[in-house]
């Protein structure tokens, strides 16, 4: 193992310090309706008891700050005391206006405005506000939500993904702010990683290095989603590189924790989960093979478990030998059955080879979030979906009960068309 990438130490409330010399933090996300204060209160309660050491919610309106308030109110008053994050998204009038109330924000900077100096002169004064209040934050760029200043400057590349980022960070050690944490997540295992490591090259270089959230985002559900998440954790943590890890499932998000606590276990002595023995066996062959694989070191693996040996193969992206499926973990901006859906598309389309289906749980960052997707499937809310073929939505408001057909039509029709060429 490389010895650890020496970070700063970001302090989160009074409880939590993440960075080099801290065991790995494990956090997950609400996938309740934040205006549900009963229902986020509650998924909170169970997810700080099975071990949640941040809990993030999503904010997506600004009636929702209030709500925020009051669910963290009841959280405390029944003495749990886990450190929120808000989860924002576009609208630095949110980000501010959350900073009084929770312990961390999440923002993409970059999405403050389309005007990039605009964007930045918002993250200037969110700055201020997070140093009065004393708060931390993550700045968390995504793959497939770089905006389109980034992507003209400097492509759609790990790269890129690390350069933007460190726009931010400079701004921040400009403004002598160092309550930051950087995340730099993609569904792709190569491009996550190598995003990544670049970041920390970066940052080395620069002179101050922030802590680093790890995950791989849109990761799925069930083996896949796990597989896929460990085997670029691992990878990255294998390096030094990772203080605090959320493993996005498209699942019930206490069933993220045990994952996230296994990885946490393995590379910083943190608490260790409780797993079944298959479970157990699963992360551990994916964490073994997965630097090996996406280092090239190896190009193949000694398993006699053929499928786990496959899915291991094709989450390093070495193989593939059915669709790539990206699903994000939906949030509170869900407003349909996210994951029952995506076990349905997964039935209806596991014949093709060679396309990245998406399942997305919201028409609002949805599209965006798809990165390098050939279809998806984004649901509207209200019984309504929307289909894409790449970035372009090619089917709008499509009754929810005629979609998956609609899907197979349209992947079909294509293949049809890709055999006459
Ligand atoms: S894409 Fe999914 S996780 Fe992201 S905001 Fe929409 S519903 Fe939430």
């Amino acid at each position: 193992m490389n010895p650890v990438l020496q970070t700063r130490t970001v302090c989160v409330g009074d409880s939590v310090y993440i960075g080099s010399g801290h065991p790995i933090v494990v956090q997950t996300m609400c996938n309740t309706h934040t205006s549900d204060i009963e229902a986020t209160v509650a998924q909170c309660r169970r997810l700080a008891a099975a071990g949640a050491q941040l809990i993030r919610i999503t904010v997506p309106a600004m009636a929702d700050v209030q709500h925020l308030a009051e669910i963290r109110r009841r959280l405390r008053e029944e003495g749990i005391q886990t450190p929120l994050v808000a989860d924002i998204h576009f609208s630095s009038e949110i980000a501010m206006a959350v900073v009084p109330v929770v312990e961390k924000i999440r923002i993409n900077p970059g999405n403050f405005h389309p005007d990039h100096g605009k964007a930045r002169a918002l993250f200037g004064q969110f700055l201020g506000l997070c140093k009065q209040y004393n708060r931390a934050i993550r700045i968390g760029l995504n793959h497939g939500s770089l905006g389109k200043y980034i992507v003209e400057k400097f492509g759609n590349t790990p790269q890129a993904m690390a350069l933007a980022a460190m726009e931010w960070v400079e701004m921040c050690i400009d403004a002598q702010f160092y309550n930051v944490v950087v995340s730099l997540k993609a569904s792709n295992t190569v491009v996550m990683v190598n995003a990544y490591r670049e970041l920390a090259r970066l940052m080395q270089e620069k002179g101050v290095v922030f802590p680093l959230h790890v995950g791989v985002t849109e990761a799925g559900n069930g083996d896949s989603g796990r597989i896929k998440s460990c085997v670029a954790i691992s990878t990255l943590l294998s390096e030094g590189i990772g203080n605090t890890i959320r493993v996005s499932l498209t699942e019930d998000p206490a069933n993220e924790l045990p994952v996230a606590q296994y990885l946490a276990n393995r590379y910083s002595g943190a608490a260790a989960p409780v797993l079944s023995a298959r479970e157990e066996s699963i992360l551990k062959a994916a964490c073994d093979w997965g630097a090996p694989l996406l280092n090239h070191e190896v190009d193949d693996i000694p398993l006699e478990d053929e499928y786990l040996k496959d899915e291991i193969l094709q989450a390093c992206r070495r193989k593939f030998y059915k669709p790539e499926y990206i699903a994000c973990p939906g949030c509170g901006r869900t407003l349909y059955n996210l994951e029952e859906t995506f076990n349905r598309v997964k039935a209806a389309t596991g014949e093709f080879k060679d396309v990245v289906i998406a399942v997305m749980g919201c028409i609002v960052n949805g599209p965006g979030e798809m990165a390098d997707a050939d279809y998806g499937y984004v649901g509207e809310g209200f019984g309504k979906v929307t289909l894409y073929r790449k970035k372009e939505p090619v089917l709008r408001h499509i009754p929810e009960d005629e979609a998956i057909d609609k899907l197979v039509e349209l992947i079909n029709s294509d293949s049809v068309s890709r055999l006459g060429d």
